[in-house]
């Protein structure tokens, strides 16, 4: 579903993406890692078509959803109504809207704020609002930019089942951006490191799952390496 030759990106002077490839198959759960500001959020937003202003390709096939860091709600719209926002189903109506936006709330754990306005959500809850809406659109592809990195030990584990789940009914591909190397061990097929503008490494992690702790031990330490 995405196939990205010779990448870059450059934002004036600074070279931000350079020479980047980048395959992704369908129904493939990929995560990247790389330090801050090594241009993870940038390859999201060029993959989302968000930023054409580049050179080289980055071909996307199918339907894209985003669920960014800075979680982008309307803030003059509702909850419930951010995460159906712009869904065109022909034929379908409001009360229709409302019970999906309803069913995927209750997912993301998020029942009781469906008529909130969202400037009173924790950051938290504004994130999984923001993954509610990524969801509820089924997308080929799912670029997540930190989705979990505002949320407590217990509800990310919550979301990381939640993910998991949706990743093996719907099987999207997925791009999960995160800074937590057992998030990505756990999650992905495949691990990436960004640096310099570049995939500086590749892990490719073992089938079934879940895995064994030898396995994930030794995967670990040779991202860190
Ligand atoms: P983090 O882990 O902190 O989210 P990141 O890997 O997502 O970092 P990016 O947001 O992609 O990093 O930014 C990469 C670099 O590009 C940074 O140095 C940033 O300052 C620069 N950059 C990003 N967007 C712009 C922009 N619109 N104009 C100028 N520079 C930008
Ligand atoms: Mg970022």
């Amino acid at each position: 579903v995405v196939a990205v030759r010779d990448l870059t990106k450059r934002f004036g002077e600074r070279t931000v993406l350079d020479g980047l490839e980048l395959e992704i198959g369908r129904g493939e759960f990929v995560a990247l890692l790389g330090r801050s500001g090594s241009g993870k959020s940038t390859l999201l937003r060029v993959l989302a078509g968000l930023d054409p202003d580049v050179e080289g390709t980055a071909r996307v096939e199918g339907t894209v959803s985003v669920a960014f860091q800075q979680p982008r709600l309307l803030p003059w719209r509702k909850v419930w109504r951010n995460v159906v926002l712009g869904l065109r189903r022909d034929g379908e109506n409001r009360s229709r809207d409302r019970r999906v936006a309803e069913q995927a709330l209750a997912e993301v754990r998020l029942s009781e704020h469906e008529d909130d306005w969202p400037l009173t959500l924790s950051g938290g809850e504004a994130q999984r609002v923001s993954l509610a809406r990524a969801l509820v659109r089924e997308p080929d592809l799912l670029l997540l930019d930190e989705p979990f990195g505002a949320l407590d030990a217990l509800t990310r584990l919550a979301m990381h089942r939640l993910v998991e789940r949706l990743w093996r009914t719907h099987e999207p591909a997925v791009l999960l951006v995160t800074h937590d190397v057992d998030e990505a061990l756990l999650l992905a097929d495949r691990v990436l490191v960004l640096d310099e503008g570049r995939i500086v490494s590749e892990h490719v992690l073992g089938h079934p799952r879940p895995r064994t702790a030898t396995d994930h031990a030794d995967v670990r330490s040779r991202v860190l390496a």
